[in-house]
This record gives structure tokens, C-alpha cells and sequence, in this order.
């Protein structure tokens, strides 16, 4: 009979369930460790490169973050950076490319500038760009322009991530470390409780119903490690709005990252354009958001999920009216619904691009269906608004639930060594936490 005990059981093997086993296989004395997946390969939810925007996220492009905050979440992208070039496979998982964000018109560009000279001194590589620099880095941009544009913007950059291939790489390094890994894929997670000191879960392998057992649980299952949150008692002050992003794709329009100025009060990125890592010769712009009941995209049986998570109540109910009642963001909201629709969504959604592109036309854009994932974005019901960002649930009992809409998967590593540090003082296993960091240095 196979010994289904753990010291460790991570559940989801998206990018941060296999960033965490990662760090744990390799720099913690914990001897045991299971990765649990309900489908038949790694990565197959938003960290596909299907489903996210394929960005390492470094603050220098996101115009809704401020100082304080890009400077944060450059440390903690820096490492997959540095990760990801150390590998053998470097070239499949990290892609250098120019990148910019671009304002147009007067009080864009003197945003811009305003952004620039707060931003020069911690982010000396991003230069500020006028017309003629960015016509020679993206002339499509400058062409046909009535408006005045300038940027912030770098020739080059490690700015692009297979973020699934970054999960598959954590995966394979880990199983080289010498102690138990495995690695459990078509295993769905149908129940957890606390039995004792340990957890039991109830999971669907392709024999039958078993139950497993662990010291330790994490749940890296996206939007549903609220549902499990929930379940065992925690995140009760948490509601869950799941925000879809599609894209469209163009023939090659751009030679890199061309990011517009966020609306601040808006959690999701403003529309851009990139070349798709995955498939030569496609620009894919993107992505909407649209405001879906599911759990995971394009899975119908999530939708019942989602409205048993949801928890709405007079206080998110407060929260989602604090965003509807801003014109704007209604406006903005409607605006998403519609880009959904075949033929008219193409028709209105050119005019996002064209802030990018001035020349294109809507039958230059398709719908890229089966593109796009889900951002499970928390309400916090304490203080009636919508956070902005991932949610990390790291309890006292044994427990961890990560919840991680972007930019959480630049952002792997840095929340992977917090739930390493947790895990290791529970379970009082040693943990190299410096050696981890250092590795992940340049
Ligand atoms: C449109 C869009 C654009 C984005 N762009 C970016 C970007 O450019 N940069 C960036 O950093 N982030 C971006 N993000 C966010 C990023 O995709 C996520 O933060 C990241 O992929 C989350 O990884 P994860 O491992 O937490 O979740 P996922 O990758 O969703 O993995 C969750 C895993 O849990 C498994 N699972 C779920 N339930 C169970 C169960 N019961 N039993 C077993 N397994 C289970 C699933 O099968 C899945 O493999 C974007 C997201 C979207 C939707």
C-alpha cells in the first residue's frame, strides 16, 4: 500500500504551487513533499500562456503603482528574471524585448513626464521617449499620429515570460533534489479537514477516491483556494469578483511592450499590445475585462462554484457600489460586456487600439477564442473595497491559501519564499532562506 502521508501537500500546479515546491525541494529540510493538479499536465490554468498577458511585471510600465509599490514588485519579479536566465532552457522560458508605456495627448504626456522624473533615479534603464525615439522602436506607434505622444521606455528588456513553461522548470529542478517529491497530476482535491494535527484530503486520482494526508496543506488553486479557505473557516471577510481577459490578435504590428496609462481606479491593466511569445508573426492586444460568475475560463462547471464563494453580502455589496457608481467605471464595465460580442466587440475594441496603433482597422483584429484567463480579484468586505492584487491567507494551523490575480505570477518567488518561512517555523524544518535569495540574485 503506498504511503500517502506528507509533510507537505501543495495543491495546484500553476506557478506559485510550483514556485513554492521549488524553494521547499531545494532549500528546506523538509524530507516529504506532494504537488496535486486536477488536470493532466502542469500549468494549465492562468499561468498558460494562453490565459495571462506573458509580462514579468516590474513597476516601470504599470502607471496605476506608485513608487513605493514598483519598487517592491521590481525586487520580487527580479527573481524570476534571475531564475529563469540561470536555466539550461533560459531561451524557452524568458524573452528580451523592448517595452513602453505610451501617453497621448497633452495631459497624458504630462503624466508621462511627471512619471518619469519621479520614477528616473530607481528605474535608470527606462528612458524618456519622445515622438522620433519611439518611432524608432515602434514606428507603427508614431505613424499617423494627430495627438502628441512620449513614453517611458527601454530597447531591451527580460520583460517576457512563458509563465507556464517557468512553472514546468520549477517542477523539474525540484524533483532533482534528493528526498520524496511527487509530482500528482489528474488528482482533484474534493474535501480537506484537520484530523488530529494533520490534514486528511479527499482526492480524485484516476484509481478511485483516496484520502491523503499532510502537516501541512497550501492551496495555489487561484480563485478556488478562497472556496477552500472558506471551507476550513478562514477568509470569511473575503468576497470574490472574477474579472475575465480576452484578447484580440493582429498580424505583426509591434517589435515589443506597449502598455497605456492605467485608470487608477480600475485593478485590471489598461489594454495593451505585444507580440505573443508563443506564436510568431501575432500581436495580441488585450486584455478586456469582463466581469464573469466562474471560477475558471471557458470551464462551465465552475459557474456554480463561483456563487458559493461569492459572499455577498451588505458590505461587498457596499464595495461593488463604491466602483459602479463612478461613471467611468460603469461606463468602462459596459464597454468590456461589449467587446465580447462577435462582429460589434471587434468594431468598438479598435478604438482601444488604435491609442496604440492609429492605423488599424477592425478587420485587421480577430477574437483570440480560447485566450485569456480569469483574475480572481478580492473584495475585502472590512473595509467595502476591492483589493487590488493577490491575497495571501498564511494561518497558524497548517494552512496557506493563495489567491492571485496579476501580478502574482511575476511575483511567484518573492511570495513563495513568505509561504516557504511559514511552512518551515510550523513544521520547525530548517529553511536556507538567504541561500534561496542569493540564488536568486544577480
Ligand atoms: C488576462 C490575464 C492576464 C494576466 N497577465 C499577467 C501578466 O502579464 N503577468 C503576471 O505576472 N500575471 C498576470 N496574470 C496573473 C497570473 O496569470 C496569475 O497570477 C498566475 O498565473 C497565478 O498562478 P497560480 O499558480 O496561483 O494559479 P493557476 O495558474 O490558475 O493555477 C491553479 C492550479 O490549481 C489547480 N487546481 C484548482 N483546483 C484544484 C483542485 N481541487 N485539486 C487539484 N488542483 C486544483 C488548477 O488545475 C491549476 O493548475 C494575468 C491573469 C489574467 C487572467
Amino acid at each position: 500500500m503506498q504511503n500517502r502521508h506528507y509533510q507537505v501537500i501543495i495543491v495546484g500546479s500553476g506557478v506559485t504551487g510550483s514556485a513554492l515546491i521549488y524553494l521547499l525541494a531545494k532549500f528546506s529540510s523538509i524530507e516529504s513533499i506532494a504537488i496535486l493538479d486536477k488536470y493532466d499536465a502542469i500549468a494549465k490554468v492562468n499561468s498558460d500562456a494562453k490565459y495571462n498577458s506573458q509580462t514579468l511585471h516590474s513597476g516601470d510600465i504599470e502607471t496605476n503603482y506608485s513608487l513605493e509599490k514598483a519598487q517592491e514588485v521590481y525586487q520580487a519579479s527580479d527573481m524570476v528574471r534571475q531564475y529563469s536566465l540561470r536555466q539550461e532552457n533560459a531561451k524557452e522560458i524568458i524573452f528580451p524585448s523592448s517595452k513602453m508605456v505610451l501617453g497621448v495627448g497633452e495631459a497624458e504626456v504630462e503624466a508621462i513626464e511627471k512619471r518619469h522624473k519621479l520614477f528616473a533615479k530607481s528605474f535608470n534603464y527606462m528612458q524618456l521617449l519622445d515622438d522620433k525615439d519611439i518611432a524608432e522602436i515602434e514606428p507603427n506607434v508614431a505613424k499617423n499620429r494627430q495627438q502628441p505622444i512620449k513614453a517611458i521606455g527601454t530597447k531591451s528588456d527580460y520583460c517576457a515570460v512563458d509563465f507556464g513553461n517557468l512553472a514546468r522548470s520549477f517542477i523539474a529542478n525540484s524533483k532533482t533534489a534528493k528526498k520524496r517529491v511527487e509530482v500528482l497530476l489528474k488528482h482533484k482535491v474534493l474535501a480537506t479537514k484537520r484530523t488530529g494535527n494533520t490534514y486528511q484530503l479527499r482526492v480524485k486520482t484516476p484509481t478511485g477516491v483516496q484520502n491523503f494526508h499532510a502537516d501541512f496543506v497550501v492551496f495555489s488553486t487561484g480563485a478556488y483556494s478562497l472556496t477552500y479557505a472558506k471551507n476550513l473557516g478562514y477568509g470569511k471577510n473575503y468576497g470574490l469578483l472574477c474579472v475575465a481577459g480576452s484578447f484580440y490578435f493582429g498580424k505583426k504590428t509591434l517589435n515589443g511592450k506597449v502598455y497605456t496609462i492605467q485608470n487608477d481606479k480600475l485593478p485590471f491593466a489598461a489594454v495593451h499590445g505585444d507580440p505573443d511569445i508563443c506564436l510568431e508573426g501575432r500581436t495580441r492586444f488585450g486584455p478586456t475585462a469582463l466581469i464573469l460568475p466562474q471560477l475558471e475560463r471557458y470551464r462551465h462547471d465552475t459557474y456554480a462554484d463561483y456563487f458559493k464563494v461569492l459572499g455577498l453580502d451588505s458590505h461587498a455589496l457596499k464595495a461593488l457600489w463604491k466602483l459602479v457608481k463612478e461613471p467611468d467605471i460603469r461606463s468602462y464595465i459596459m464597454r468590456n460586456f461589449a467587446y465580447e460580442i462577435p462582429y460589434i466587440g471587434r468594431k468598438l475594441f479598435v478604438k482601444e487600439v488604435q491609442k496604440i496603433i492609429p492605423s488599424i482597422r477592425s478587420n485587421e483584429l480577430k477574437a483570440a477564442k480560447g485566450f485569456g484567463g480569469l483574475r480572481p480579484q478580492i473584495i475585502d468586505k472590512d473595509k467595502e473595497q476591492l483589493m487590488l492584487g493577490e491575497a495571501h491567507i498564511r494561518t497558524q494551523e497548517g494552512l496557506i491559501f493563495n489567491i492571485t490575480p496579476s501580478p502574482g505570477a511575476s511575483t511567484c518567488l518573492h511570495q513563495g519564499l513568505a509561504d516557504a518561512d511559514r511552512i518551515c517555523e510550523y513544521l520547525q524544518a530548517d529553511f536556507d532562506k538567504s541561500g534561496a535569495q542569493k540564488s536568486l540574485q544577480s
